[in-house]
């Protein structure tokens, strides 16, 4: 009876070695694809705005260093400028 549970204790210990690395993985690929953030082209992003709607107006815009530069947004990657507009506009609440 001793036996069985130091083997089960063990053979628990090595399954854990195993698969908790491999969660680990897992989480992490999952986190990273959470943060990656799409292309311009894939949410059609314009320079100019679209029905008075524009990125410094919006929710994920992060802005440059002034209220004219250009800054990033949280969902689009690169460059965005405050009077860009693209299909992901969230207004501002
Ligand atoms: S989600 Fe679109 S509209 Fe909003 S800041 Fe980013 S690029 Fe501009």
């Amino acid at each position: 009876m001793r036996d069985f549970s130091s083997r089960m204790t063990r053979r628990t210990f090595v399954g854990s070695a195993v698969v908790l690395p491999a969660l680990a993985g897992l989480l992490l690929a999952e986190t990273a694809t959470a943060q990656a953030k799409g292309s311009k082209a894939q949410f059609k992003y314009q320079s100019t705005p679209n029905n008075g709607h524009k990125c410094s107006q919006c929710t994920f815009f992060v802005p440059g260093s002034s209220a004219t530069a250009s800054g990033t947004c949280k969902i689009v990657d690169g460059s965005i400028s405050p009077t860009g507009w693209c299909t992901a506009f969230s207004a501002k609440g």
